[in-house]
């Protein structure tokens, strides 16, 4: 196996904004709430990558969305600028075009509050994937780390790995209630951090059980994927490089930050 098949690659998609009406809510754990959406508008949705991220703008119910257009240099935003937080496309279902998130609760927030009150038929607004980022499945060993924001796409990338390779999968939750199945062909070995009562955004749960989780890892065929809130992906992804893995075959992203609103960090050296 050659290293070019070990190379992420992006791919830009074209920009769409869309009104989508809610088809089903589903209380999955005490901490998730499922929602899936339809509609016409769905046509042509297109999500390759497993953390790709959709930008939803919730609305009270009763009110239409009120949507960017795509102008010659990207998104054209009305004045209000509408609120915007990112989710990922946990499922898209081309055939009976439907696109499923899947939405932690149990904070404040325009996004949560909108999946809080969500039933079938209130709508939202959604844009893009703007692109896809894909990390090839050619890897032996794919680990995986995250807090509840990042479980969608944990959960969704360990649907699509292969047989024959490796997932080692650390996530924090609030207790064993907070659990979730990870279906999956590949291997899967799943520490969960539980909180046991103490605050979401603290990087001591996960850091306390990472270095047992990744001890039988294979550093030179890995590849590292953390979102966290900022402050933890950060000292995640410090964590991980200290125990020996490669910052080539890393990605690192804070899905949140504790007292700001809506935030999305690309976290490097
Ligand atoms: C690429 C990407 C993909 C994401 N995918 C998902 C997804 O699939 N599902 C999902 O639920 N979230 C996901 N997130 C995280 C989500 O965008 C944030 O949690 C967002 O801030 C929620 O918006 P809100 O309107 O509920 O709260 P905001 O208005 O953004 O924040 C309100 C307050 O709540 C706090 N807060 C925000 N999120 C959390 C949290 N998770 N736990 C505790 N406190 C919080 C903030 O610090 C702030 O004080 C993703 C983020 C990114 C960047």
């Amino acid at each position: 196996m050659t290293d070019a098949l070990r190379i992420p690659r992006r791919v830009r998609h074209e920009l769409r904004f869309r009104t989508l009406t809610v088809a089903s809510v589903q209380d999955l754990t005490p901490a998730y709430r499922r929602i899936v959406l339809e509609g016409p508008d769905l046509a042509g949705f297109v999500s390759l990558g497993f953390d790709d991220h959709v930008k939803i703008f919730p609305v009270a119910e009763g009110q239409a969305p009120v949507l960017p257009t795509v102008g010659p240099d990207g998104p054209v935003f009305p004045e209000p600028r509408p609120v915007a937080r990112d989710y990922t496309p946990r499922a898209y279902d081309a055939a009976a075009n439907r696109l499923t998130l899947d939405f932690v609760v149990g904070h404040g927030g325009p996004a949560t509050e909108w999946a809080m009150a969500a039933r079938p038929g209130a709508v939202l607004g959604l844009g893009g994937p703007r692109g896809s980022f894909i990390v090839p499945t050619a890897f032996a060993d794919h680990v995986l780390i995250g807090d509840e924001t990042a479980l969608p796409a944990i959960a969704r990338r360990l649907e699509e790995l292969p047989a024959g390779v490796r997932a080692h999968v650390v996530v924090e939750v609030a207790d064993a209630a907070a659990t979730l199945d990870l279906p999956s062909v590949a291997e899967v070995a799943v520490t969960w951090a539980v909180r046991d009562g103490g605050p979401r955004g603290r990087a001591e749960p996960l850091l306390s059980v990472v270095e047992t989780a990744l001890a039988q890892v294979d550093r030179s065929d890995a590849y590292v994927w953390i979102a966290a809130e900022s402050a933890v992906a950060k000292a995640l992804r410090a964590r991980v490089l200290d125990l020996g893995f490669s910052p080539k075959a890393m990605k690192a992203a804070g899905y949140w930050r504790q007292g700001g609103a809506g935030a999305h960090e690309v976290i490097k050296d």
